[in-house]
């Protein structure tokens, strides 16, 4: 016991925590620090080493850590009311959201919460399906909508339905017989298309598979789902211009619901404060999640259009409600937390923050296309992809001294004061939105050290 007690917190992680993503037996054997504290773009380990937060704590820190604001709106919510269940009460910090939320997607009618990106796309998953069932009713089995068509490299999540949809084979494979039959088209991930097409005639193909499975199943279909201007965990992979408008046309034509996934592309990751508007496309149902509280609180909402919402309603005995509710739907302390944030988005004009910050990734990274191992960059926002590669553009998995890729760029990163998490062979760089100008120059020469590190060890 006075051994357990002696333990430093490094080990103890080892005896006791299982993390996610990870294989654990590679992990024992790693130095990874403990995080104690965050201060701004940094954070801070119990060694007292600062890291840079490259991929702002999972794509979702928005003004970097501590914000004094939104910490201040948590304590002032968490004294007076720390949760209270929306099944069968109200609270105000959700009321007060759900109209912020409403006002600022267009076309969108109610806000339903629930807790993570995951749940939020289950949730979307579950309206949509029981939208068609609540209009068309159960006996009309001919007519019923059971299919839904996703993309290839898409991703929602990790629980069941999200898996489904955003199936990706090395991660899910395991877990497939637990999952749902979804047609999957091909998403414009231009880079791996084959060099005899043009992108535009690639991004055409993906619009015509498209069109012709909702061809094929027509009057069958209840949603087509996809993430809104990007494809993030599936490669960083950026939809060509006029691609998601399309899709959302094709939605219209073919009668079929669009449902959008902006866990991680929204609110502004990506430039725009709702993608789906940017993208000139028309959702039924959308997710937000991740930055939604400035990535301090776990928080998500699905958003529904009036028509969507409004199949739901009916008498009781019908039974046309939707079954879904979460512990923690709605808790006031999380939704104290995303309104704080979303007035600071409005009073420091963030998204033209961002959008001069891009401009000024977009230069930086000009300065990684000189290596050969470099086979691809991809940007948006404060969203950017380094696809690592062997001459052959076949994914660079291994280095010359036998380690992988992925822990390498981590490693290389931390020894360097800059947490990176990458996609396997592909380099994210996802910084917090509000990062100053000083800050991503030092991110950028960072990344740059390991790309060139990496570089070397390609041989
Ligand atoms: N949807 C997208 C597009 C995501 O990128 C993620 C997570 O990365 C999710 C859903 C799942 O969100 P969460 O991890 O909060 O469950």
């Amino acid at each position: 016991m006075a051994e357990m007690e002696s333990m430093s917190m490094r080990e103890k992680d080892k005896m006791y925590v299982w993390h996610p993503y990870t294989q654990m037996s590679d992990w024992l054997r790693m130095d990874a620090p403990v995080i104690v504290r965050g201060e701004g773009f940094y954070l801070v380990d119990d060694k007292g080493d600062r890291y840079l937060d490259g991929v702002a704590s999972m794509w979702c820190n928005v003004w970097g850590h501590s914000r004094r604001e939104i910490v201040d709106a948590m304590i002032e919510q968490a004294k007076v009311l720390q949760h209270s269940t929306l099944f069968g009460l109200c609270n105000e910090p959700s009321i007060t959201l759900a109209e912020m939320l409403i006002k600022m997607a267009r076309g969108m009618g109610k806000v339903f919460y629930s807790d993570d990106g995951s749940t939020a796309m289950e949730v979307a998953i579950k309206m949509a399906m029981q939208y068609w069932h609540n209009r068309l009713g159960s006996s009309s089995n001919n007519n019923r909508r059971r299919e839904i068509i996703a993309l290839e490299n898409g991703y929602h999540g990790d629980t069941v339905g999200a898996m489904s949809v955003g199936y990706i084979e090395h991660f899910f494979k395991p877990y497939q017989p637990l999952l749902f039959k979804v047609r999957k088209v091909p998403s414009p991930y231009l880079y791996r298309k084959g060099r005899e097409m043009s992108d535009a005639d690639y991004a055409q193909y993906c619009i015509d598979s498209l069109e012709y499975e909702l061809k094929a199943c027509e009057g069958k279909v209840a949603a087509v789902v996809m993430e809104s201007g990007a494809q993030i965990a599936g490669g960083a992979i950026i939809y060509p211009d006029g691609y998601q408008s399309e899709v959302s046309r094709l939605c219209r034509r073919y009668d079929t619901l669009l449902v959008l996934d902006e866990v991680a592309t929204g609110l502004g990751r990506l430039g725009s404060m709702v993608e789906y508007i940017a993208q000139d496309s028309i959702p039924d149902i959308v997710a937000f999640g991740k930055m939604l509280t400035a990535g301090y609180l776990p928080l998500a909402v699905t958003l529904a259009s009036d028509e969507i919402f409004n199949a739901f309603l009916a008498s009781y005995d019908e039974r046309k409600h939707l079954f879904h509710g979460h512990t923690f739907t709605g808790n006031p302390i999380a939704c104290a937390c995303a309104i704080a944030n979303l007035r600071l988005y409005e009073e420091e004009g963030l998204i033209s923050k961002v959008r001069s910050s891009s401009a000024l990734m977009a230069e930086r990274l000009e300065e990684f296309r000189c290596y050969p191992v470099v086979g691809d960059v991809r940007h948006k926002g404060m969203l950017a992809a380094i696809e690592l590669v062997k001459s052959n553009r076949e994914p660079l998995i291994r280095l010359s001294d036998g380690k992988r890729i992925n822990y390498a760029i981590m490693e290389e990163g931390l020894k360097r004061g800059l947490f990176l998490r990458p996609l396997g062979h592909i380099m994210l760089i996802v910084p917090p939105l509000a990062i100053g100008r000083d800050e991503l120059n030092m991110l950028m020469d960072k990344a740059l050290d390991v790309v060139d590190v990496i570089s070397r060890l390609a041989c």
